[in-house]
């Protein structure tokens, strides 16, 4: 089996990292950057974000694994001290058991079409658009109608993996990963006699989609989950649920709502 190693870059997960080497080739597995079959990512949901873009173009062929040196996370929950127990799973399943042991999550996929030129990004967590200067004046249309006129902060469009990030801050619902879905928050939107929106986070399925028609000349922000742009010229994005989705490598069952318990409300409930 071919892996990687992506860490967090402070001492514990770098130690980590090196450590994850020597155990794995000891277990006669070699480090391959080039064309990994497991991407080990260590240090937080922040660190697999980044294995997660910079993989992103071998999506059908990578499964991630999360360590966590900080708190449990929802991409990183292996332990520190657990790395032995994982590499043992993966020198006992070798490559043809990898398969049985993946799960695959949705993805957003945001066409950013500006005007000279369009992009195409796929988010694990989630795309935002905010307004720079001012607030963000946007149309949203969904499956091609106009939904509602949004001022306000800024909308943001999440997988369900993501709806336990930035979505969760906007009290948008927790989403299980098994769901093909993408959901729309508001941030701060202004309703009064004038301006009104829907106000409810919205969940669309599979072949839907969603397009925010900003009003010409903003200068504004999108965010990839941690990637940051700014541009002045969008004329629109659309946002859908990805046909490609990021596979992560289960080796032992740790259902998703016990890690919303864990991570938000803590291990005992009594
Ligand atoms: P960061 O500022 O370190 O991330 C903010 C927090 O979000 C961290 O505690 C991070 O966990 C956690 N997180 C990331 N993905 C998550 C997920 N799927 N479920 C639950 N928590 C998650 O920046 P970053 O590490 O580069 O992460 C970027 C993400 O931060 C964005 O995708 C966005 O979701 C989130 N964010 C949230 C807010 C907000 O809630 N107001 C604002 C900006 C960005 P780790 O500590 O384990 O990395
Ligand atoms: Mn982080």
């Amino acid at each position: 089996m071919k892996y990687d190693v992506v860490h967090r870059g402070d001492e514990l997960s770098a130690r980590l990292a090196e450590k994850f080497l020597a155990l794995a080739s000891e277990r006669g597995m070699m480090q391959n950057t080039e064309q990994p079959d497991l991407v080990i990512s260590i240090g937080g949901d922040g660190t697999m974000l980044h294995a997660f873009h910079r993989y992103v173009d071998r999506l059908d062929r990578i499964a991630f694994v999360g360590v966590h040196t900080g708190h449990l996370g929802f991409y990183a929950d292996w332990k520190a001290n657990e790395l032995p127990e994982l590499v043992e799973h993966m020198a006992s399943i070798r490559d043809a058991g990898l398969e049985e042991k993946i799960v695959r999550y949705p993805l957003v996929e945001a066409k950013v079409i500006r005007e000279r030129v369009t992009s195409v990004h796929l988010a694990c967590n989630e795309l935002t658009l905010r307004g720079v200067r001012s607030m963000l004046v946007a149309r949203v249309d969904i499956n091609g109608s106009p939904i509602e006129m949004f001022r306000g902060d800024g909308i943001c469009v999440s997988s369900p993996s993501g709806s336990t990030a930035y979505n969760k801050s906007l009290n948008g619902a927790i989403i299980h990963p098994s769901l093909e879905a993408i959901q729309i928050a508001e941030m701060a939107s202004i309703n009064n006699r004038v301006y009104r929106t829907l106000g409810s986070p919205m969940i669309l399925p599979k072949h839907h989609h969603c397009e925010i028609v900003p009003k010409a000349g903003q200068h504004l922000h999108i965010s990839v989950d941690h990637l940051q742009f700014e541009y002045d010229d969008v004329v629109a994005i659309r946002c859908s649920v990805s046909e490609k989705k990021v596979r992560f490598a289960r080796f032992r069952p740790f259902p998703f709502w016990v890690r919303v318990k864990e991570a938000f409300i803590g291990a005992d409930v009594d």
